[in-house]
């Protein structure tokens, strides 16, 4: 392993004990192939899923891993839906799903997830519905403090997130956040996961290297 690798894994291994503390499960991976088997491992036979927006999940090959290699799984798939009421119906499968992919936007060294979300439907499935989550996340996604956590989200991640959909933002356009309240705004809910209710329904998967915004 490399020095920045030996030194993520150091710190992997203390977001898990703090993961832990607060009732989700955490993985560390040390790359792309291993999350994809851990992650398929954690999904039970014949189950539902589907996912939130997440460069992550592409990226890492998770979701092609599972659509290639589980064909057992029904995966619900919104970019195939054919029309808008299909993407809904899609969006409200997520809350009685077996499992629900997605990465986080941040995770705190303590163990807090920090989502911001314009639709709603990805934090809204973290919080409530499917039986499990599994939020795979690379190192890049760690942050010492919830203050570097929002820093990074709303002056990193939105900006390139409203890039990929071609949002018209103030954060688009200068890199930076203005907290705005323009019509393209997509943070439109800002979610600190600080515990789960339900012990070890969130679980955590941290991968190797830099993966997703
Ligand atoms: S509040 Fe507006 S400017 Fe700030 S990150 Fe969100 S979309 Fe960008």
């Amino acid at each position: 392993m490399t020095p920045l690798e030996t030194h993520h894994a150091h710190v992997a291994e203390h977001v898990i004990k703090e993961l832990q503390k607060r009732n989700m499960e955490g993985y560390y991976c040390s790359g792309p192939e291993e999350a994809q088997t851990l992650v398929s491992s954690l999904i039970e036979n014949e189950a539902s899923v589907t996912f939130g927006g997440s460069m992550t999940i592409t990226e890492t090959g998770v979701l092609p891993y599972l659509k290639e290699h589980r064909k057992d799984l029904t995966i619900y798939d919104r970019s195939l839906a054919k029309n808008p009421e299909e993407v809904q119906e899609i969006y409200r499968k997520a809350f009685s799903c077996d499992t629900y992919l997605m990465s986080s936007n941040a995770i705190t060294k303590d163990g807090q997830l920090l989502n911001i979300d314009g639709n709603g439907n990805r934090v809204a499935a973290l919080i409530f519905g499917p039986r499990q989550v599994l939020v795979i996340a690379g190192m890049n996604k760690i942050c010492e403090t919830m203050e570097d956590a929002m820093n990074r989200v709303r002056n990193t991640a939105t900006p390139a997130n409203c890039l990929r959909l071609n949002k018209q933002t103030p954060c688009a356009l200068t890199g930076s956040c203005s907290d705005c309240q323009s019509p393209d705004c997509i943070c439109s809910q800002i979610v600190t996961t600080r515990h789960s209710g339900t012990a070890g329904r969130i679980k955590v998967i941290l991968v190797e290297g830099s993966w997703g915004y």
